[in-house]
């Protein structure tokens, strides 16, 4: 009886002076591991186009429905990727997220990626489904945004990898 009553002091002692495992979050955030999987984003080129080209792979990969894809043509004058579509309506359901990183790894062009962001809670089940506008990153200057007056010019993005940008 005794001894069991010391050895639960000691357990209290020992922990008594450590410091304290607990983050003072939102001023402190703790460090994710490297291959953590958080939000989505739509990446573009380096010339301002979107990468994502409306195929639905993403969609059918995805165990939990949770992505819905409504793609569009492109025009010359009216270019928003470099292929014949594009996607006209990109949305996540994020309460049906389980972060898997599927719909990463079917994409064929790496538009869509999952980046380290976890703050992603809300008031009401609307705001949980994020729109295209939401995902796509912000171009790399205001002028090349999409849609791109491509009529004479060469829109083709380089192929290789552009580093991410968020
Ligand atoms: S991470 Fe998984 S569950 Fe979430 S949208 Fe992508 S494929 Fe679907
Ligand atoms: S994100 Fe990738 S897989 Fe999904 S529709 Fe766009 S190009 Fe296709």
């Amino acid at each position: 009886m005794i001894s069991e009553l010391l050895r639960g002091l000691s357990v209290t002692l020992r922990h008594v002076f450590r410091q304290p495992v607990t983050y003072p979050y939102p001023e402190k955030r703790k460090p994710v591991p490297k291959r953590f999987r958080g939000r989505h984003v739509l990446r573009r080129y380096e010339n301002g186009l979107e990468r994502c080209i409306g195929c639905s792979l993403c969609s059918a990969a995805c165990p939990a429905d949770a992505i819905y894809v409504e793609p569009a043509e492109n025009t010359d004058a009216e270019r928003y990727s470099p292929g014949e579509r594009y996607a006209k309506v990109y949305e996540i359901n994020m309460i049906r997220c389980i972060f898997c990183g599927f719909c990463e790894e079917a994409c064929p062009v790496e538009a869509i990626v999952l980046t380290n962001h976890y703050e992603i809670s809300a008031y009401d089940r609307d705001s949980m489904v994020y729109t295209k506008d939401m995902l796509i990153v912000p171009p790399p200057e205001p002028d090349r945004d999409t849609p791109q007056d491509t009529r004479g010019g060469d829109f083709m993005p380089e192929h290789a990898p552009v580093a991410l940008q968020y």
